[in-house]
């Protein structure tokens, strides 16, 4: 499958926002958005011209897409899923993204970035319900139970995350987990304000309303 291998760091730059791409290094003061809040490429220095309204459409969508991590056929498929379901297409948009296995991992602190989940995901290294799964876009629900795989938890990485040393997780309010284990649980749906990152989904929806 295709997928980006590029500094990720240029993809903040790009958004001009940090989308926590590289997991603890964020939060340090090497982080390029701090150190070079420019766009990449030759000409990031140049004058920035006022965007358009497409311009301001298409980054919107680059930036949730890039901060999940989705290539863009992946992201339009959620996108028609989220336009044919009840409710607000943006918000829905949102809430399925969320709910994708890879993104929960990351979230209740299993992996440092979504590109590791994701790649740890595929791996097979946790179940959902007591079933091994290792597809990154399946879609939790209400009442799921995440687990790492029984067989994955003598490793030094997941080990880690009990010890003294273990990260602190800032856990969304619909995720649930008991730091002394390694499972977590759906306790409700996501709500808009658990996006963690500054995002406009009208806009994305507007670009492809067009
Ligand atoms: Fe790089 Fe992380 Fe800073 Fe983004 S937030 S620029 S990935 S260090």
């Amino acid at each position: 499958m295709a997928r980006y291998t590029d500094s990720v760091c240029r993809l903040c730059r790009r958004e001009g926002t940090k989308l926590f791409l590289k997991g603890e290094k964020c939060f340090s003061a090497k982080c390029a958005v701090s150190k070079r809040p420019t766009p990449p490429g030759q000409h990031g220095q140049a004058r920035q011209r006022k965007p358009s309204e497409y311009g301001l459409q298409l980054r919107e969508k680059q930036k949730a897409r890039r901060a999940y991590g989705l290539l863009e056929g992946q992201f339009y498929r959620t996108y028609e899923r989220a336009s044919n379901m009840k409710g607000v297409t943006g918000e829905n948009l949102l809430s399925l993204l969320e709910r994708r296995l890879d993104n929960v991992v990351y979230r209740l602190g299993f992996a440092q970035t979504r590109r590791e989940a994701r790649q740890l995901t595929t791996h097979g290294h946790f179940t959902v319900n007591g079933q091994r799964v290792d597809i990154p876009s399946y879609l939790v629900k209400t009442g799921d139970v995440i687990e790492v795989r029984e067989k994955s938890r003598a490793s030094v990485k997941f080990k880690r995350l009990l010890g003294e040393d273990a990260p602190v997780v800032n856990l969304p309010k619909w995720l649930t987990r008991d730091k002394n284990t390694l499972q977590g649980t759906v306790a409700a749906m996501p709500a808009r304000d658990d996006i963690d990152f500054p995002v406009e989904e009208h806009l994305i929806v507007e670009l492809y309303s067009k």
